[in-house]
């Protein structure tokens, strides 16, 4: 029986940043040749070109469409990045590190965590969490290898993901799609008509008089929303009394001869600073809210931390912290910049965008554009939008610095209460609540709740209980098979020259 709707033969992207290509790569993976895919970009209005850092998932995302882990780290000029190092955040000369992986190996019934814990609170530990992180073991020590399969094996206790070119990124997913058949158009889009009874997108307008029609529109056209803001009206929530910085400035500097293989986020007075190493450059940012900093003042800041001589001029990037109201809004889904935007803390933009484009595919409507698939997209995706919104802000809340506006601001702020609850089960006996759906799991969370210096009153009861485990001396033995580990490890600089060696990087 069938209803009258048939497949999709026309999908329609605008917009050629990162989320464009990597949505016109994806979708001609999923659909093949039975649906044409246009993308229009404009090489006269460009791309944000920042979006540099990466979360483990990504790797999932490179599979699934088929690309090859050492080739693309090789065209984008990558590196690897086994976490985030956090200075500064909790207070002025504190750091902590936010690992790609789990703490310590499992060794009884309950996780290694609650051991840590119960031991630390009864003094018998005094070094940080950090101590049992094989991502930190070999990013402090700079060192790089793939993770092993054996679970027995203490090298499998990590995971990584990828720093990169933005600008290369996107010129590899473009080749990428345009051999799988994608269409691209150079030109301004200038027009955008709509059908008269239901305000559907029918075509976009190129300031060449093309005119591009298209049954489903993706709008990747970035912060302004072209198609579902500027056009369909789907409105803004927004999050800056959460989220309050708004304003980015960045600037490439020389490479350093050690390719530190994780980022690092510095606390400023009004802000924090970024340092993403690449094979041929180190990219840096200063993240900010402009009420507390002038534009002026935040570029003298960041030209004056920059551990290189800078490559370009510094460019500034404004934004407003939030997400739209509707993602999927009548024949238009926002894709990347046009969704929503959380600040790039803990790098989750490009994971939102590969998100968006695995849901539209599970949703994928046919011509008769169901509405219910429409909603189901805006749930999910708020959900999730609002998971990742409550870890980024926990960064800010937990702040102890007192020393500047920002942080006072932050520290005082009203917070939502899905953060405030996992807070207070946190500090009360140092209970994770999670949800099972959650990007970032419970080792991340361990990771900000204890690097920002929230310390549980008690340790979870379980771990108490355990009667006769040699807790101690098990956590001995993970320190040193975890030193033994890394020593092994080729160092990340080597690693790069030997698997993925960009042209660029000499
Ligand atoms: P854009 O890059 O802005 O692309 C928009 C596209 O639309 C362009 O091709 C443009 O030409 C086209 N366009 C616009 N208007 C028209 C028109 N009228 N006609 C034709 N074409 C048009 N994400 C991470 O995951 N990790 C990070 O480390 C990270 N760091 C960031 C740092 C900063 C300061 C910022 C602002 C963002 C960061 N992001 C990061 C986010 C990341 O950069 C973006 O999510 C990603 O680049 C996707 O951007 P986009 O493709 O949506 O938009």
């Amino acid at each position: 029986m069938t209803d009258g709707n048939s497949p999709l033969k026309s999908i329609v992207i605008v917009g050629g940043g990162s989320a464009g290509w990597m949505t016109a790569a994806a979708l001609a993976d999923a659909v093949g040749q039975s649906c044409s895919i246009t993308l229009v970009e404009s090489e006269a209005i460009g791309t944000v070109g920042v979006g540099e850092a990466t979360i483990p998932p990504i790797r999932n995302f490179n599979q699934r469409i088929g690309i090859d882990e050492a080739t693309f780290v090789k065209e984008t000029a990558g590196s690897y990045k086994l976490g985030i190092q956090f200075v500064d955040w909790s207070r002025i000369g504190h750091s902590y590190f936010h690992p790609f992986g789990q703490y310590g190996a499992e060794f009884d019934k309950v996780p290694f965590y609650h051991h840590w814990m119960h031991e630390f609170l009864d003094g018998k530990i005094s070094g940080p969490i950090d101590d049992f992180s094989m991502c930190w073991a070999m990013a402090k020590a700079g060192k790089f290898a793939h993770p092993q399969a054996d679970r027995r094996k203490i090298q499998s206790t990590f995971d990584y993901a990828y720093h990169f070119d933005a600008g290369l990124y996107a010129g590899f997913l473009r080749r990428l799609s345009e051999a799988r058949g994608v269409t691209r158009l150079e030109g301004r889009v200038v027009a955008v008509s709509q059908r008269a009874e239901d305000g559907f997108i029918e075509s976009v307008t190129l300031e060449n008089g093309a005119v591009v029609s298209g049954e489903l529109f993706i709008d990747c056209s970035g912060f302004r929303g072209l198609l579902i803001e500027e056009t369909l009206k789907a409105g803004y929530e927004n999050w800056q009394h959460w989220l309050p910085c708004d304003r980015a400035i960045a600037v490439p500097c020389e490479k350093q001869a050690e390719i530190t293989p994780y980022t690092r986020s510095t606390a400023k007075s009004a802000g924090w600073q970024w340092r993403i190493p690449l094979q041929h450059r180190t990219g840096n940012g200063y993240v900010h809210c402009s009420e507390f900093i002038s534009e002026e003042d935040a570029t003298e800041t960041l030209m004056g931390s920059l551990d290189g001589a800078p490559l370009a001029e510094p460019r500034t990037l404004r934004f407003v912290t939030g997400r739209r109201r509707k993602f999927w809004d009548r024949n238009c889904v926002a894709i990347g910049l046009s969704a929503g935007f959380m600040e790039p803390l803990e790098s989750t933009s490009l994971h939102l965008i590969q998100y968006g484009i695995l849901r539209l595919i599970a949703l994928l409507p046919d011509s008769g554009m169901s509405p219910l698939l429409a909603q189901e997209y805006n749930r999910q995706t708020t959900a999730e939008y609002e998971r990742i919104r409550d870890f980024l802000i926990l960064h800010y809340k937990a702040t102890t610095r007192n020393d500047a506006e920002l942080w006072r601001y932050c520290s005082a702020m009203e917070i939502p209460d899905s953060l405030q609850y996992k807070i207070d089960h946190f500090r009360s006996h140092g209970m994770l609540v999670s949800d099972e759906r959650e990007l970032f799991a419970n080792p991340s969370w361990i990771a900000v709740y204890l690097g920002q210096e929230i310390v549980p009153q008690r340790a979870p009861a379980i771990a108490s209980m355990r009667e006769g485990v040699p807790v101690a001396e098990r956590m001995q033995m993970i320190a040193r098979a975890m030193q033994e580990a890394v020593a092994e490890m080729p160092t990340h600089a080597d690693f790069l020259a030997r698997y993925c060696p960009s042209p660029l990087a000499s």
